[in-house]
């Protein structure tokens, strides 16, 4: 199979699909990779590297796109990529097709194959190829929680571990799934006091046997809430209701009896936030606001600030898949691969996921 990765246009998008490592796991398999020149270099990895592996190196998208039968890429394709995309080729990467009825359109009058990484699912429920990227962002959580709270920064001059004779800050985690419990790990590393705000009894029971007494778990309710953001120096939003918006969890008034300088990072804001002074995303070159004396950190695309360690955690996780796809064609990998199957949201001018089709209006 001929497989093509173009260089990610997005804004602010410095993930590459595939790293040197995995395009010479393909072409040792018998197949061939096309590369946009550059594509890797904003994750540190060099044209060069990329073809000691054996990788074609185009100079443009187009040649890319019309050469190759399956593309891989990190985000949907944009606009300016419509064009590109040939008659029945196949597409693997994030694509979150609800909020996107042209490219849907698209998709479905070119024939288009599309999986996206995001509706994957393993038969537990887990979404694996959304995994790492909250590993990322719940780990960045405490090291950007940890900068923010320097004075210079704004925050109140609190030194995350404290020192011998004067304690650590309070860290605060709404929400112990992935983000949470890789948030707590960080902080706890660098010695801070961590409580985790839980909604469920056996989660708690998970974290309270991971971290063995070095936490605490309160359950989640307004009380418990208000009592530990009040403590807080630094409060971490994890929460996720699966397909449903971010519960807004911490309210404007619980906000007002923060501590002066405390700092929010609300991870949770790329599903419209957990609390409730988080009423706009914020951007990396702009990544605070304060209000009521608090700082505000919203990123919503956080992993994009370290784009080298995105780029591999995603493509650990992408390539079984990818090599599924290429050493046994996509026909043959969907009837065993039930986890797959279901990340196919286009086939052959259909949509074939509900959710998708739902939110569009149109038929499944
Ligand atoms: P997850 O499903 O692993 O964990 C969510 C946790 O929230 C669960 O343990 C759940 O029980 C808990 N929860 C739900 N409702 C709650 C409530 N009312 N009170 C307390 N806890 C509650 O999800 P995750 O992978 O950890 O993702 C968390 C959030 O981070 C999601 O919104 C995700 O989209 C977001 N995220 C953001 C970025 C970013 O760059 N900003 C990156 C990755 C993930």
């Amino acid at each position: 199979m001929i497989i093509g990765v173009p260089k990610e246009v997005k804004v602010n998008e410095n993930r590459v699909s595939l790293t040197p490592a995995g395009a010479g796991m393909i072409i040792a398999a018998g197949h061939q990779v096309l590369l946009e020149e550059g594509a890797g270099e904003n994750s540190g990895f060099l044209d060069e590297d990329y073809i000691q592996e054996g990788v074609q190196i185009l100079t443009t998208a187009s040649d890319v796109w019309s050469k190759a039968e399956m593309i891989l890429k990190v985000k949907e394709p944009i606009p300016s990529e419509y064009e590109l995309i040939q008659e029945n080729q196949l597409l693997f990467t994030y694509l979150h097709l609800a909020a996107a009825g042209n490219l849907t359109d698209h998709l479905l009058q070119k024939n288009v194959t599309s999986i996206a990484y995001e509706t994957i699912q393993l038969p537990n429920g887990e979404l694996p190829l959304l995994t790492p990227m909250s590993e990322v962002a719940g780990r960045m959580s405490v090291q950007v929680g940890a900068q923010f709270l320097e004075n210079y920064y704004g925050g109140r001059g609190v030194l995350l571990g404290g020192v011998p004779g004067v304690p650590p800050a309070d860290v605060c985690i709404i929400g112990g799934g992935v983000v949470g419990t890789n948030a707590a790990k960080i902080a706890l590393g660098m010695g801070a006091s961590v409580v985790i705000v839980e909604k469920s009894a056996q989660r708690m029971r998970e974290l309270d046997d991971l971290f063995n007494g070095r936490l605490r778990t309160i359950m989640s309710n307004s009380h418990n809430i208000l009592s530990a953001v009040k403590k807080a120096d630094l409060l971490i939003g994890a929460v996720l209701v699966p397909g449903a918006r971010a519960p807004r969890l911490v309210t404007e008034d619980m906000v007002k009896e923060m501590k002066k300088g405390s700092v929010i990072v609300d991870v949770a804001v790329d599903q419209g936030g957990s609390i409730e002074t988080i009423d706009h995303s914020t951007t990396h070159s702009h990544p605070t606001y304060e209000k009521y004396g608090v700082v505000h950190y919203a990123v919503a695309n956080m992993p994009g600030a370290v784009p080298r360690t995105s780029t591999i955690a995603l493509t650990n996780v992408t390539m079984p898949y990818v090599m599924e796809l290429v050493n046994q064609g996509f026909d043959h990998v969907i009837v065993g691969n039930p986890s797959l199957k279901l990340g196919v949201n286009t086939y052959k001018g259909n949509l074939t996921y509900k959710a998708v089709a739902d939110a569009l209006g149109k038929s499944y």
